[in-house]
């Protein structure tokens, strides 16, 4: 296909490059697909402009819960679910603010923030890598009004202007991760660590 400047090829050609590397901020889980719960611009009290990001949950299925802090009519969050850093980056700042624990990444020319966290894993000035674990998803204090759990995130382009992050994160490909498999994997070194002390014993 032949190269038009300032087509809206080109630009299509732009967006993809721009984003290389970039995953979705919460991971597939158990095999279920998060989505975007509550997007950009929704109402939200003393807040003129309305929500400044986007929220992010997982579908609900029949039987789950309904009520904060897991589950609401359509969307459910399951507990110990990390928010994953979208790009490698620095984390500008990490802290506990009125929304929760909340984590700033400085990529360059974006930010990304995410809050409604119930720890964090990274501290200010860590380097971290793209679907690398942040914190744990856990409920607003405020938003929503009953604490329900979910990922809070937006994008600031050149560090300050907050923009709708949906049309870039649905095409970021998603993280798999399964909660109940822990597996071997972790233990080999104190596996290791008690043959030796048997051996020298
Ligand atoms: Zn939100």
């Amino acid at each position: 296909m032949p190269f038009f400047p300032g087509s809206l090829y080109s630009r299509g050609v732009a967006v993809q490059n721009e984003f290389s590397g970039w995953v979705y901020p919460v991971p597939i889980w158990k095999g279920r697909e998060p989505k975007i719960s509550d997007g950009w611009g929704s109402p939200r009290p003393g807040i003129e402009m309305g929500h400044r990001g986007v929220d992010i949950m997982y579908p609900r299925h029949e039987g789950e819960p309904k009520h904060a802090p897991y589950g609401s009519a359509r969307h459910v969050m399951f507990p110990n679910v990390p928010a994953l850093a979208a790009c490698d980056g620095i984390v500008e700042k990490s802290y506990e603010g009125k929304y929760g624990h909340a984590v700033v990444l400085n990529h360059g020319k974006w930010f990304t923030y995410y809050t409604h966290m119930a720890n964090r894993l990274v501290q200010k000035g860590d380097k971290v890598r793209a679907g690398q674990a942040l914190g744990t998803i856990s409920g607003s204090p405020t938003e929503s009004g009953k604490g329900l759990k979910h990922l809070h995130f937006e994008m600031w382009l050149n560090g300050k202007k907050a923009v709708d992050p949906e049309r870039y994160i649905k095409k970021w490909p998603k993280v798999t991760m399964d909660g109940d498999r822990i597996g071997i994997v972790p233990f080999i070194p104190f596996i290791a660590l008690g043959i030796i002390v048997a051996i020298l014993a």
